[in-house]
């Protein structure tokens, strides 16, 4: 089978990797002009002239990038199978879209108003009480067009540095931690869900993600299952979908969702039975689920911006390197290291034994800071 993956960046090669070994082939086709993926045929097409092209090449697509033209995935969807759909896409790509159908399946979100001036802005900053977070409607990621609002009088400036034409203004959330719930559906409607992971973030970036989460209650982890199923179900989902989360006192907060494989399910490559790339190859061919389980504790650490020193990294009887094949540049993902242990006590310790050949690594911090148990 010849899978076509809208994207080309290290999520399809990392899904490429796992779908070798089942036998499938893959073609990217990439939009951007600078495929990184780095295996399997690729096609660059900027202008949408290869779209025919693209598809006589393929039997299934799927996407690892979801900032791309709604209208593209539906022109494949009528001539081939696209996992997960096209609606599911649109959706993704849409805040206000996003957080309502969350409201209608009774999942928890930030209370939020939309804002289409600076007026507006200062309007919803007020009602809601602040602070609150603005974030353009469409195409943020990674904390991008986004603003924090202390006062409702800085309205002006948050709308100018953010120049979209519509914002979703939200309740600052004080979360003591956020985490994300990877889940996958197969075609005929099996579900699997992922341990919640811890995630650390430091200028808008993931750094560490820790799964299982510690200290997690047992219904936090049922009532994030509970939220990712009905999305899954409700969108008749076939693929991997991630749900990020804050934990609050009072229980989870939605913040958002992807539509594919995720950053901090990188972890399952060696943490888990089945990785989130395999299972995604496995329910985008129709194939069965695999396992689930973890096979330990596990935490995740990004490469960014710089490689560090990957041979010392490669001494490391407990680290696995992983790396993209890309150019360092401030703020880029050049890999990640997955590291394993029995105890959390030992992964805070070969966690930070690791961070220390990589420069700029933030200080590992996480819930196992304080009164940690193992
Ligand atoms: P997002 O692009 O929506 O994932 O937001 C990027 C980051 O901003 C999140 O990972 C949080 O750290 C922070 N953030 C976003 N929304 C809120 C919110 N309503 N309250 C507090 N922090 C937020």
């Amino acid at each position: 089978m010849r899978i076509g993956v809208l994207g080309a960046g290290q999520l399809g090669r990392m899904l490429a990797l796992s779908g070798y070994p089942l036998a499938k082939t893959f073609v990217f086709y990439d939009m951007s002009g600078s495929p990184s993926a780095g295996l399997g045929e690729v096609i660059i097409d900027r202008e949408g002239k290869y779209l025919d092209d693209f598809l006589s090449r393929v039997d299934r697509v799927t996407y690892e990038f979801e900032h791309l033209p709604v209208e593209v995935a539906e022109k494949l969807a009528k001539e081939k199978i696209v996992h997960p759909s096209p609606r599911a896409l649109e959706i993704c790509q849409n805040r206000e879209a996003e957080k309502t159908l969350f409201s209608e399946l009774s999942i928890p979100t930030p209370q939020w108003k939309m804002a289409d001036s600076a007026a507006s802005l200062k309007e919803a900053a007020q009602s809601l009480g602040c602070p609150v977070v603005a974030k353009s409607n469409t195409e943020g990621y990674d904390g991008k067009g986004q603003a924090v609002l202390k006062s409702p009088e800085d309205a002006e400036a948050a709308w100018e540095s953010i120049g979209h034409t519509r914002l979703m203004v939200e309740k600052f959330v004080e979360f003591s931690r956020e985490v994300s719930i990877i889940a996958v559906r197969a075609e005929d409607g099996q579900l699997a869900f992922y341990p919640i992971s811890e995630n650390v973030h430091h200028d808008g970036i993931l750094r560490y993600s820790i799964a299982p989460a510690p200290k997690l209650e047992n219904h936090i982890q049922e009532d994030a299952e509970q939220h990712i199923k009905a999305l899954l179900n409700e969108l008749k989902y076939v693929g991997v979908l991630t749900l990020e989360l804050f934990e609050t006192a009072n229980g989870l907060v939605a913040n958002e969702m992807a539509p594919r494989v995720h950053n901090s399910g990188h972890w399952t490559i060696e943490g888990a039975m089945t990785s989130q790339f395999e299972n995604h190859i496995r329910a985008v061919s129709g194939h069965p689920l695999g396992n689930v389980e973890p096979r330990g504790l596990s935490c995740m650490i990004n490469i960014i911006a710089e490689h560090g020193d990957v041979e010392r990294l490669l001494e490391l009887p407990y680290a696995h390197v992983h790396l993209y094949n890309k150019g360092e540049r401030p703020g880029r993902k050049l890999g990640h290291v997955n590291i394993l242990a029995d105890s959390y006590a030992e992964l805070v310790w070969r966690v930070r034994n690791c961070a220390q050949f990589l420069p700029g690594s933030p200080e590992f911090s996480s819930s196992l800071d304080t009164n940690s148990k193992d």
